[in-house]
């Protein structure tokens, strides 16, 4: 059995570093023409607002209407060739979009020998029928009924849901495999939200994985597939407010899903920045960053996420745990945020922070 499971990895990893090698063999003829794609350049849906608290924030609640299944990033943004041959970026939300990038060809093919004729096109659309249908743990949703807060089990927001951004997740999804899924999708909007989520999966004995941008390269979305309780994916997208900025202190209070780039252009108008730029800033969230203990390019100056941030407010089974100050440190006794940094929700959810 073991063997078995063993030789069909194997075999995954081989097809898999097939296709990446494929990209880096030049053809024979290095004269041959690159495949013309017809350039299918869309215009940007506007974000689709859930409600009020969406205004100006880049992550909707379905996940769905702007961002890819299978990949990273904007369903409308991507690199192709056109009927020339040459590299275009699709799209209208960056400063490339809608260029034609002449010399992108050459400079792949002469840079790293890439192979731009192998092609390993991906499952075009995701196959909701072969997705496995949700345990649900009914009493759970009932109570969660009478609470308001939104939720859903369409098997889109739980694909969703169900990944992260490591190699192997994205190949899976290239690949329209599909594994153990999270059963449900819950948005809380606000603090109190999260509690009474926390309490009800402790009452039911319901499994909660943290969600924020989805960005994790260490598989800590991934649900176990043996799990046989309701695991439900707790997304903090909509929790995405700036409560306050305190100008003589320089902190401001930041709900933890709020993603990078919205905390940033956010702070950027009254000013201020935050000083943290991790590769994956445009959809990577502030609870996510605080869960893994994350690292920005700019840390030489303002310091890794631990060094920004000064408070955390976060919600256990046991309850919720926050300093008693907002100061940044203390002298008297351990410090809690040692071992809420970087604890990758083995701890339950962080629902507000307070960064320098
Ligand atoms: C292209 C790319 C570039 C990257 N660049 C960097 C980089 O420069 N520096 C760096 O450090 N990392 C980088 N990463 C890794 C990743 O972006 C970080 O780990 C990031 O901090 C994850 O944030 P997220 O909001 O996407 O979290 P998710 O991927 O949604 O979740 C990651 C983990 O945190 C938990 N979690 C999320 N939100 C909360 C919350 N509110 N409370 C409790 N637990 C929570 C989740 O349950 C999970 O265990 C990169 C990843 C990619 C794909």
């Amino acid at each position: 059995m073991a063997s078995n499971r063993n030789s069909s990895r194997h075999q995954t990893a081989r097809h898999r570093l097939s296709v990446i090698a494929g990209h880096l063999q030049r053809p024979a003829d290095s004269n041959a023409a690159v495949l013309a794609v017809e350039c299918k350049a869309q215009e940007i849906r506007p974000t689709v607002k859930t409600d009020d608290r969406s205004e100006g924030r880049t992550v909707p609640r379905r996940r769905q209407e702007i961002m890819k299944w299978n990949g990273w990033g904007y369903s409308d943004s991507r690199f192709l060739f056109n009927k020339k041959g040459q590299a275009e970026f699709t799209g209208r939300r960056y400063r490339l979009s809608g260029m034609i990038i002449p010399n992108l060809k050459d400079w792949f093919e002469g840079t790293f020998g890439a192979n731009l004729q192998h092609k390993t096109p991906a499952t075009p659309i995701l196959n909701s029928s072969a997705v496995q249908r949700p345990t649900l743990n009914e009493v759970f949703v009932e109570e969660l009924k009478s609470t308001g807060i939104p939720f859903s089990h369409e098997a889109e927001d739980r694909v969703f849901r169900s990944h992260g951004h490591c190699l192997h997740e994205i190949f899976a999804l290239r690949e329209g495999k599909i594994g153990r899924l999270p059963d449900m999708v819950i948005w809380p909007n606000c603090h109190n939200d999260v509690v009474k989520i926390v309490e009800l999966a402790c009452k039911h004995n319901v499994c909660l994985i943290p969600y924020g941008g989805g960005t994790s390269v260490s598989s800590a979305l991934e649900c176990p597939p043996e799990e046989t309780r309701s695991i439900v994916s707790l997304d903090t997208s909509q929790m995405n407010r700036i409560l306050w900025i305190d100008e003589k202190n320089l902190t401001a209070h930041v709900e933890s899903g709020i993603v990078g780039q919205d905390l940033e252009r956010l702070l950027n108008e009254s000013g201020y920045c935050t000083g943290h730029e991790p590769d994956s800033m445009e959809f990577s969230s502030l609870g996510g960053w605080v869960a893994t203990r994350a690292s920005g390019m700019k840390k030489n100056i303002y310091g890794n996420i631990e060094d920004l941030v000064v408070h955390i407010k976060m919600v256990t089974p046991r309850g919720v745990i926050e300093k008693s100050c907002q100061g940044p440190r203390m002298s008297m006794g351990p410090d809690i945020h040692h071992f809420i940094l970087g604890s990758e929700g083995l701890l339950t959810s962080s629902s507000v922070s307070s960064t320098h």
